[in-house]
């Protein structure tokens, strides 16, 4: 130990896990679409959910976000508990989203829609927002594309511009609902390879995806979800070598 590391808090006996979800329910109505959700990500962790449409694992994510609030139970992320009202502000910033649908503005390149949030919400200058927005491109490999506006890339170069707006706001974690579930089958590598790259890099993320390839070699745990509930959950090898659950198998004889 050197005389640089920060000692611990006094009185905090437990450091947060970078997400950590106990007892968590969500009812849209009469629909009880989570039951119960325990989870816990550490920090560089990557998760990917899988599991049946419908067994609630966008929910699950929007929650993590706080795009969606639970009914009951905890949820903490990056030490934020954002099961208290007052204190789920502070996860702003903290956390990326990326989404099945791009939502890039098309009036704006892709330089503008990386930057917009930097300029309105961050209140950065301009030559600093675009400074962070060119490397945020740099980093998903769209440096040449800046200028460019969503009608001219194609469905890949759009969702890694997507993930650049997101990079760019510098997020502790980042969360990815089937990011590639809109684009040809031909376009799905070069998003699953800055994915990739991200992971390598240490990013925590939560990840939705029918993508298997990716779940088995870049996932540190593959989370199955059914009915609402984490059914099964373990390293790659051990969910898709040796299922413990019948649904597991089920599910993966399906998509595999
Ligand atoms: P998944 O992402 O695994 O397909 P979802 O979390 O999207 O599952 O949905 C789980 C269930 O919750 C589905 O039956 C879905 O129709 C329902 N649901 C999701 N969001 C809403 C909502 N805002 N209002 C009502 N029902 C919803
Ligand atoms: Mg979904």
């Amino acid at each position: 130990m050197t005389t640089t590391d920060t000692p611990k808090p006094v009185g905090k006996t437990v450091t947060p896990a970078r997400i950590a979800l106990s007892g968590v329910h969500k009812r849209f109505g009469a629909l009880e679409v989570l039951k119960g959700v325990d989870i816990g990500v550490e920090p560089g962790e990557v998760v990917v959910l899988i599991g049946a449409s419908g067994s609630g694992k966008s929910t699950l994510l929007r929650i993590m976000c706080d795009l969606e609030r639970a009914d009951d139970g905890e949820v903490w992320v990056g030490g934020v508990p954002l099961h208290d009202r007052k204190r789920a502000p502070e996860i702003f910033g903290q956390v990326g989203m990326v989404f099945q649908q791009f939502n890039l503005f098309p009036h704006k390149t892709a330089l503008g829609n990386v930057t917009l949030a930097l300029l309105k919400v961050r209140k950065l200058a301009r030559a600093e927002a675009e400074e962070r927005g060119r490397a945020a491109l740099e980093r998903v490999g769209l440096a040449d594309k800046a200028d460019s506006y969503p009608a001219q890339l194609s469905g890949g170069q759009q969702q890694r511009v997507a993930i650049a707006r997101a990079l760019a706001m510098d997020p502790a974690i980042m969360f990815f609902d089937e990011p590639t579930s809109a684009l040809d089958p031909e376009l799905v590598g070069e998003v699953t390879g800055v994915m990739r790259s991200l992971a390598e890099d240490g990013m925590t993320m939560v990840v939705v995806t029918h993508e298997m390839r990716f779940a088995k070699d870049t996932a540190d745990r593959v989370v199955f979800m059914d009915g609402g509930v984490v059914l099964e959950q373990g390293s790659p090898e051990q969910v898709f070598g040796s299922p413990s659950e019948a649904r597991t198998q089920q599910f993966l004889h399906r998509v595999l």
